[in-house]
């Protein structure tokens, strides 16, 4: 299996909703398998199928107190209960971190690629993997939960430290007619984001200076 690259935000795969999992075959392992050996060199706590170009209904978590991640094939979300803000980062938006709402307690279920099913009621990190990595399958970053716009921080400064929210990044861009790739440098905009509909008003502004097409 293979280590695949991990799409950086504003890659247009971030916002799309993946399919659900009819069948489970050599493609569904191949993929399951690279999210595991993707995500561990990583060494991130999940992992979605678009976040490495895949279209799947499928998530992989890694509790710090396992040694081996999960493969969690159409994972839904049963039941939430409470609220707490928790600080999350994303490895698509690598060297950030925000405050979020997130529930106390998430019921979810899934099937894994033998086809068994699963049920838990989970709390901690656990319960913040699930929302965060089942947000991913329907095209939901984090940064749409913001609190404030101000709680998108460099990871590891201290919350009064004088920080910027903006950032230089590289974006390639693969056209599906042409398979040579465009290397596009833009200064990401973080001080422009906003609580409730913080991504879509930053994609508004790239489509508006031309990186992408409409
Ligand atoms: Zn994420």
């Amino acid at each position: 299996m293979s280590i695949k690259r991990i799409r950086v935000y504003p890659d247009p795969m971030l916002r799309k909703k993946c399919r659900v999992v009819k069948r489970i075959d050599n493609k569904i392992i191949t993929l399951s398998k690279d999210l595991v050996d993707t995500l561990v060199a990583a060494g991130g706590v999940g992992l979605a199928a678009n976040q490495i170009g895949e279209l799947s209904r499928i998530i992989t978590l890694h509790m710090p107190e396992e040694v081996k991640p999960i493969i969690l094939i159409n994972p839904e979300i049963t039941r939430k209960e409470g609220e707490r803000n928790v600080v999350e980062g994303c490895l698509s938006l690598p060297g950030y971190e925000g405050l979020v709402k997130r529930s106390v307690v998430v019921s979810a279920r899934w099937i894994d690629l033998n086809r068994s099913r699963y049920k838990v009621t989970k709390e901690e990190l656990f319960a913040q993997a699930l929302e965060h990595e089942i947000d991913h399958l329907n095209g939901i970053l984090y940064t749409d939960h913001l609190l404030e716009h101000e709680k998108l921080k460099h990871a590891g400064l201290e919350q009064d430290h004088p920080h910027s929210h903006d950032v230089d990044m590289k974006i390639t861009v693969q056209k599906d007619n042409d398979k040579s790739k465009e290397i596009l440098e833009s200064r990401l905009n973080f001080s422009k984001l906003y609580s409730d509909s913080s991504i879509s008003q930053m994609q508004y502004e790239l489509h508006n200076e031309g990186y992408f097409e409409k």
